[in-house]
């Protein structure tokens, strides 16, 4: 139909205007057949109907509007910048691969302007004079100015800082700025010098610091990709690195080398990694070319930077999977670090995954994409094994002297046994008191999820809920419940909501309760704690990450968020409390993100030169993402894993989604999904496999009712028309007040 169609939808000017709105023109017979959706059209608009550009998001052969007040489409416009281009051909990729409206995908690919305030391109310039520079930070010191200390210590290392980086990363106010400014130790510059990338040498003040020489492992890699580069080859590659083997070194000569043939690059760092200490060392080492995007960013501020790349002043972007659609003209390189992560899949519409739309990118940029891990998606390294992407290996770390942490496996089962009931098993208080002696630091990680800082009834079992979502509330401080999810909150009540018995209790082990334990059993040690709760206000994140590099604490507890790529060379030991927390949530992926954690969780003992230890405490010691995780031995984990997944058909041996329908109807909810459910099996009896239906794990949010259900196959090609068939009944759905969901897994 769409090749034939006399009617397109088109949207006029989508960074300047509403993109909300389509409207739509008649297609002049000389012109159909030759307008795809994504085209880019001369229509006249308004009411002097002067010409404007417009894209074509849809085609139809009906008019919807009033036939003989159509206006016509009047050429096609062939004028469009390069990137623009191709951004809008990925757009129409986005909309076909993860089911989503062209506007919704042209409003993820594009930014929109908004009236922004410039943003100034000034720069703080630390003040030449040593001793007054010094003295202020001995001042600062003694004061515990902490903010001036984090901008003193990064302008020790840079000399200069962009106000934006300062700004945004390091999260500087015109408050902290002036009493430095007043005392001579700083000066606002308000022009950035453009340092060409070209012209080589390092934009870092002080050359102290030679470059590091790479080791050959490292070396190989970037003179094979570098070479192939320019040999016109565009395969994606996987470079497989240990912990602390020397991958954003990698990552910073494959940028210079790209940088050095006129092109530019871009960078996705997950969101939680993308610290201060990482972006300093892209910008030590390419000075004020590269910028960063991240959710701090105003939309407005977004668009700023993005039009900076446009022009050529920023030519490496850095930033989670947003960063992905900066419209460089000439872009050569994507590199994803720790491309298993899962918040580089979108939770919004596009559902897009930011390798797979990277790929695309690239292929339509020609431009090539590195992935980087030390535990790479099942997806990524089957791929890589496969020889669709180039597979890399650094098998060592890549500071001297520095080795993989010994690690110890601890049965909790046989503590008990032994009549230890702490939490920390006799090896571990062990290693922990050595450590605090020996003045060194330790992680102490807790890999929960789910409900573990529930309060429930001692009589009847049940877990205090959320009225609006089918959830326990959350334990925090000051005796307050919380709704992880709507926000709801209460004080813990003094009788059971369902019973009526007084005996409340919470139960399990939240990072509160660990902190509590470690200041019981080692009162002299200085703790910080990083969670949820902690990292809440605009800046706690950063600031207990600075905290505990500057060793202003000895032990640091946290959940996830403190595995993650953080550098600390004074940890020398890492104690993960119970292993097997994530393991048992009911998701066929389960046990490969227990494997990632529990190998970065390890991989953060010993980064410096003393020699590093790990304790897993678990209650399943036999367990393969226990097992492979302390040999720190990714391929007897991917072997295994593969096989199973081949055995069920789980992605990457299998396509599988999930499919899920919302409603402030249980009842509306529960016959849609069972109508998909028939659909499906009457339709695709023998190569789609529907597990369910049931309720999703939380039942309920913000008082809708979920079902979901699983396909899962073998077969790609029916399995994308079923889902095609499934995203047409969203109208009819729709009339019922039912919302539909497919996202692929
Ligand atoms: P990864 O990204 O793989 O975790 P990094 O690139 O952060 O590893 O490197 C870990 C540490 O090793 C860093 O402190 C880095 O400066 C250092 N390093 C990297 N490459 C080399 C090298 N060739 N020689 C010496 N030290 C290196
Ligand atoms: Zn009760
Ligand atoms: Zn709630």
């Amino acid at each position: 139909m769409a090749e034939r169609a006399a009617y397109a939808d088109v949207i006029i000017d989508i960074s300047h205007e509403q993109i909300d709105r389509p409207f739509q023109y008649r297609i002049p017979d000389r012109l159909i057949g030759a307008i795809p959706i994504g085209c880019q059209v001369l229509v006249p608009f308004g009411r002097g109907n002067s010409l404007r550009k417009a894209y074509v998001i849809r085609l139809s052969d009906t008019c919807t509007f009033d036939p003989d007040a159509v206006k016509e489409i009047q050429d096609i416009s062939t004028d469009m910048a390069a990137a623009r281009e191709q951004m809008i051909a990925l757009a129409a990729w986005m909309r076909q691969e993860y089911g989503s409206t062209m506007i919704q995908a042209l409003k993820t690919v594009l930014p929109v302007k908004e009236t922004v305030r410039h943003v100034e391109q000034k720069r703080i310039v630390r003040c030449e004079d040593n001793h007054v520079f010094e003295a202020y930070v001995q001042l600062a010191e003694k004061k515990k100015w902490k903010g001036r200390l984090r901008l003193l210590e990064a302008l020790k290392e840079t000399g200069e800082i962009p106000w934006f980086l300062a700004q945004k990363q390091l999260e500087m106010t015109a408050a902290i700025i002036r009493p430095m400014e007043e005392a001579g130790v700083i000066r606002l510059d308000s022009q950035i010098s453009y340092r060409d990338p070209l012209s080589g040498g390092c934009a870092c003040q002080n050359q102290e610091k030679p470059l590091l020489s790479l080791n050959p492992q490292q070396q190989r890699i970037v003179d094979t990709i570098l070479s192939e580069y320019e040999a016109g080859i565009r395969t994606p590659c996987l470079i497989h690195g240990i912990t602390g083997s020397g991958k954003t070194e990698v990552y910073i000569r494959l940028i210079e080398g790209i940088l050095s043939m006129g092109k530019s690059a871009i960078v996705l760092i997950p969101e939680i990694s993308l610290t201060y200490q990482t972006v300093m060392r892209f910008y030590s080492r390419f000075g004020s070319c590269v910028s960063i995007v991240n959710s701090r960013l105003s939309q407005g501020e977004r668009y700023d930077q993005f039009e900076r790349a446009k022009r050529g002043e920023v030519r490496i972007m850095s930033g989670p999977r947003s960063a992905l659609f900066t419209p460089f003209e000439n872009l050569g390189l994507i590199i994803i670090d720790e491309e298993q992560e899962s918040t580089y899949k979108s939770e919004q519409v596009p559902r897009y995954h930011a390798r797979e739309t990277a790929i695309e990118r690239a292929r339509l940029s020609d431009a090539v994409v590195v992935l980087g891990s030390a535990t790479p998606s099942l997806e990524a390294y089957s791929r890589a094994k496969k020889g669709i992407y180039r597979l890399f290996t650094l098998t060592k770390r890549a500071v001297e002297g520095s080795s993989l942490a010994q690690v110890q496996v601890v049965d909790l089962r046989k503590e008990m046994e032994a009549g230890n009931r702490s939490i920390f098993s006799r090896a571990l208080q062990q290693k922990m008191e050595e450590c605090l002696e020996q003045k060194k630091q330790m992680i102490l990680f807790l890999n929960r999820r789910g409900y573990s800082k529930a309060v429930s009834c001692r009589s009847c079992g049940q877990p205090v809920g959320c009225p609006h979502c089918a959830v326990p509330l959350t334990e925090h401080t000051g005796s307050r419940l919380v709704c992880h999810y709507c926000g709801y909150t209460i004080r813990i009540p003094k009788t059971c909501p369902s019973c009526g018995s007084p005996y409340l209790a919470g139960f399990g082990t939240g990072t509160q309760k660990i902190e509590m334990l470690v200041k019981e059993r080692f009162p002299e040690a200085r703790v910080l704690r990083m969670d949820y709760d902690t990292t809440n206000g605009k800046d706690g994140h950063e600031q207990i990450l600075q905290a505990f590099s500057a060793h202003e604490a000895d032990i640091l507890v946290g959940t996830q968020m403190i595995v993650k790529g953080h550098d600390f060379p004074g940890v020398t030991l890492v104690g993960i409390l119970a292993a097997d927390m994530s393991l048992y949530n009911g998701d066929f992926r389960s046990r490969e993100r227990t494997f990632q954690l529990l190998t970065q969780a390890a991989g953060r003992a010993g980064r410096g030169n003393d020699p590093g230890s790990v304790i897993i405490q678990t209650y399943d010691p036999e367990n393969l993402s226990v097992r492979t995780a302390a040999m720190q031995d990714y391929c007897s984990f991917y072997e295994e894993e593969i096989r199973y997944r081949k055995m069920l058909a789980y992605p990457p041996e299998g396509s599988m989604c999930e499919v899920m329908t919302a409603s402030e109807s249980a009842e509306a909810a529960g016959r849609w999904i069972d109508k998909i459910a028939l659909l499906i099996n009457q339709s695709y009896h023998g190569t789609m496999t529907v597990i369910g239906p049931s309720d999703a794990p939380v039942a309920r949010i913000r008082d809708f009712w979920r079902k979901h259900l699983f396909i899962k196959s073998n077969d790609h090609r029916s399995f994308l028309e079923a889902l095609e068939r499934i995203s047409e009944l969203e109208a009819e759905l729709h009339k019922d007040k039912v919302y539909l969901s497919v996202t692929a897994l």
